[in-house]
């Protein structure tokens, strides 16, 4: 009997340690004398990436080892600041979470795919070994709602503001603590060595599936070589329970390269960042994302990160002001850091709501033009822009925290401007290859109704 895999209680074929992914063979095949088993054919050229990915799925120890190190940091993180409580504990962990920690995070997803899903994040480790050592139940139907990563984002979202985290401890303790603990208890609960909390619960998963779709490197899947594998294949746990035969996007991928060579089809692979938007099939994508597109992240996450400052949000102060509405009640401190901050969470609701609308209105009305099977793959084509520019909303979240270490952010209006540019012309480009490939008049209208939407989203971001 092959011995069992320690870390997923699964039986792993034995297989010959190279670099070069040469033969795999099944331990019950290579003792049988009369053994029709055939070693799977070398790769004619592994890239880098693909070695990359190698590594990833054969030192899953070191990998293990530097999840427990997040785990450790992030408790650290947590913890320091409210045994010894002090103005540098609080500060050094803010900044940690706000000012390094979230803008690498959201970065890197954009650039290399959910790896800070897979290896580093500290909420999956720990969901993921609760529920190897608990109850093991099969996850119920209301955890499968679709709608969850639209209501935990914008609720936590909301939160974030009205207490607002990036200038208060117990503010960030809250809004991470909670989280760090539901996963550990979804985990106790639900799934055997699974992630059920990050595939339905994450306040970020969905947030980081849509940003995944523009990375430029993925767990590609070669369904040639998968069917012509002819070998055993060894198991393998995939957390997200994703269905590897047929996966061909980056959004579910936590990119944890467990899978990585299985069945010598899977690889870790470069692609065009606009592959994945461009070969979307409208009838495959679910309205529960388009809402989470247009409503959660263009609507209520935009407007809390792009208004604050903005001319809107002084005018609706002042309105507020002048009707007598009370600004002095103490609230709890964990609850809302100024009445003002309540107040502001209805307009970033309301007017998130009206922008989410107002972008769903145009896009149908430009795919009707252009006489499009669906208007989802055009919406899709938006992800750039409000991908990056809530980046940028992020980046200046975390300036303000920088600046209490005396980092001056003058610099920060042209940051905002280069990031706008960019990904505006990202997303224009990526409409103009979904509406035009004739130029039929309708369709030039389509375009320009579609670029009305990347105007809207850009003003959003300079009001
Ligand atoms: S498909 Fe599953 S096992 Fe493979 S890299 Fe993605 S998350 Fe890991």
């Amino acid at each position: 009997m092959p011995p069992p895999y320690p870390q997923y209680g699964f039986h792993y074929c034995i297989e010959t340690p190279s670099r070069t992914r040469t033969p795999i063979y099944c331990a019950q095949k290579v003792t049988d004398n009369n053994s029709t088993v055939q070693p799977v054919s070398p790769d004619k050229k592994i890239s880098p990436l693909a070695r990359f990915g190698d590594a990833l799925e054969r030192h899953h120890a070191l990998v293990a080892c530097i999840q427990w190190m997040m785990v450790l940091l992030y408790g650290l993180l947590l913890l320091v600041p409210v045994i010894s409580p002090s103005n540098d504990t609080s500060r050094a962990a803010r900044l940690m979470f706000w000012g390094i920690g979230w803008p690498v995070i959201v970065l890197s997803v954009m650039l290399s795919g959910r790896f800070w899903c897979g290896i580093f994040c500290p909420d999956g480790t720990l969901t993921e070994f609760a529920s190897r050592h608990g109850k093991k139940r099969s996850i119920p139907r209301w955890i499968r709602w679709k709608g969850w990563p639209c209501t935990m984002l914008a609720l936590t979202t909301l939160y974030g503001q009205a207490a607002g985290f990036q200038n208060h401890f117990h503010a960030t303790l809250v809004l991470l603590g909670i989280p760090t603990t539901l996963a550990l208890a979804t985990g106790y609960l639900y799934g055997n060595g699974k992630r059920i909390w990050c595939m339905y619960l994450c306040p970020v998963s969905g947030l980081f599936g849509m940003l995944a779709k523009q990375s430029p490197i993925h767990f590609h899947v070669d369904k040639e070589q998968w069917t012509k594998f002819e070998g055993t294949p060894k198991r393998i746990n995939c957390a997200p329970l994703i269905n590897i035969r047929q996966m061909q996007s980056a959004s579910a991928c936590h990119a944890c390269g467990r899978c990585s060579g299985y069945r010598n089809a899977v690889r870790l692979a470069a692609r065009h960042p606009a592959q994945e938007i461009l070969s979307a099939n409208g009838h495959s994508i679910e309205n529960a994302d388009m809402c989470f597109l247009l409503w959660c992240m263009a609507g209520i996450c935009t407007l809390s990160l792009a208004w604050p400052d903005s001319f809107w949000h002084r005018l609706y102060m002042e309105t507020i002001l002048s009707a007598g509405l009370p600004f002095d009640t103490v609230l709890p401190i964990w609850l809302a850091e100024s009445p003002a901050a309540l107040y502001r969470l209805f307009l970033i609701a309301a007017g998130g709501t009206l922008l989410g609308a107002v972008l769903y209105g145009i896009l149908r009305l430009a795919g009707r033009l252009a006489n499009l099977r669906s208007w989802k793959p055009l919406a899709l084509c938006l992800v750039p822009l409000i991908g990056w520019s809530l980046f940028s909303g992020i980046c200046h979240t975390g300036f303000s925290v920088w600046q209490e270490y005396g980092l001056d952010s003058i610099w920060y209006r042209t940051f905002e401007w280069c990031i706008l540019g960019f990904a505006s012309t990202c997303s224009l480009w990526l409409g103009m290859k979904t509406i035009l490939p004739n130029r039929a008049p309708a369709r030039l209208a389509s375009l320009a109704l579609y670029g009305l939407s990347v105007l809207l989203l850009d003003l959003v971001w300079l009001a």
